[in-house]
C-alpha cells in the first residue's frame, strides 16, 4: 500500500432505499488520525453513509477503500474489516443479558483468538480508563446511559479498530450525561484516534473536528475546517443550517 492512501477513501457512494435516494454520490476520504464531524438535517443520509462505510448497509454504486482495499469487491472478506471499524450507536446496543465484561471481551475472544485472560485485562484496563472499573460486573441495565455509552466505546476500543464511526452518540442521553460523554470522546479525539461522528453537538465539533462536512439530501456540500465551517460557510444550505443550530 502506498505510504500516502487515505485510511478510508469514498468514490462516488450512493444508496437507494426502494424510492428513497438516502446517498446521491458521495467522496470524501479519511486520512489516519483525523477527526471528522458530519453534520446536516434530519434524513440527509449521515447514518446511511456510516452505515455503508462497514457494509452494515449494502451500497448500492461506488466504491469504499479501506485501507486500500475496494469493501465493495465481492471477493472480499467483510467480516474481517468489519473488525477494524469500531462503532457506536445512538442506543448503546450493548448485549442486556451479558454483564458488562462479558460485554467487552466477547468479540475480541470469539473474532480474534484472544485468550480470556488478556481480553479481561485489556477490558478492566479501558474501563478504568472510563472511571467504570467497579461495574464490570453489572448489567447493562444498572447503568445510567452516560455510563452506557462509555462502556460502548470502550468496547469498541476492545477489538483495536483503526477508526471508530460515532451516530448521534450523545442524542439518547439526557442532558446532565452527555459532557462525560464527550469528554470520553474528547480525548481519543486528542490521542489521534481516526474517527467520523455525526453528531448535533455544534458547539463540540467546533472544538474536536479536523474538518467537518455539511450533508443535505444525501450530498456532501460543503467540508472544511472547523473556523471555517463555521465563520465563513460558503453553501446557502449550510448557512441556513447554522443560522437554525447555533
Ligand atoms: P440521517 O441519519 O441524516 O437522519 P438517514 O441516513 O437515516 O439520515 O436517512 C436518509 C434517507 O434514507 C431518509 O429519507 C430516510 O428516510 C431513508 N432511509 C434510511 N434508512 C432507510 C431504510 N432502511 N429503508 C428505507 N428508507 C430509509
Ligand atoms: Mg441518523
Amino acid at each position: 500500500m502506498n505510504g500516502n492512501e487515505p485510511l478510508i477513501r469514498v468514490e462516488n457512494l450512493k444508496k437507494e432505499f426502494v424510492g428513497v435516494h438516502a446517498l446521491n454520490g458521495v467522496t470524501t476520504e479519511i486520512r489516519r488520525g483525523e477527526v471528522v464531524f458530519v453534520v446536516g438535517p434530519s434524513g440527509s443520509g449521515k447514518s446511511t453513509f456510516l452505515r455503508c462505510l462497514n457494509r452494515l448497509e449494502d451500497p448500492t454504486d461506488g466504491h469504499i477503500y479501506f485501507n486500500g482495499v475496494d469493501l465493495m469487491d465481492k471477493k472480499v472478506n467483510i467480516n474481517q474489516h468489519r473488525q477494524k471499524m469500531g462503532m457506536v450507536f445512538q442506543h448503546f446496543n450493548l448485549f442486556p443479558h451479558m454483564t458488562i465484561l462479558k460485554n467487552m471481551t466477547i468479540a475480541p475472544m470469539k473474532l480474534q483468538g484472544v485468550s480470556k485472560e488478556d481480553a479481561e485485562r485489556e477490558a478492566m484496563k479501558l474501563l478504568t480508563r472510563v472511571g467504570l472499573a467497579d461495574r464490570a460486573n453489572a448489567y447493562p441495565s444498572q447503568l445510567s446511559g452516560g455510563q452506557k455509552q462509555r462502556v460502548a466505546i470502550v468496547r469498541a476500543l476492545c477489538m483495536k479498530p483503526e477508526v471508530l464511526l460515532f451516530d448521534e452518540p450523545t442524542s439518547a442521553l439526557d442532558p446532565e450525561m452527555v459532557g462525560e460523554v464527550l469528554q470520553v470522546m474528547g480525548e481519543l479525539a486528542r490521542e489521534h484516534m481516526t474517527m467520523i461522528v455525526v453528531t448535533h453537538e455544534m458547539g463540540f465539533a467546533r472544538e474536536v473536528a479536523d474538518r467537518i462536512l455539511f450533508m443535505a439530501d444525501g450530498h456532501i456540500l460543503e467540508e472544511a475546517a472547523p473556523a471555517e465551517f463555521f465563520e465563513n460557510p460558503k453553501n446557502e444550505r449550510l448557512k441556513a443550517f447554522l443560522s437554525k443550530v447555533i
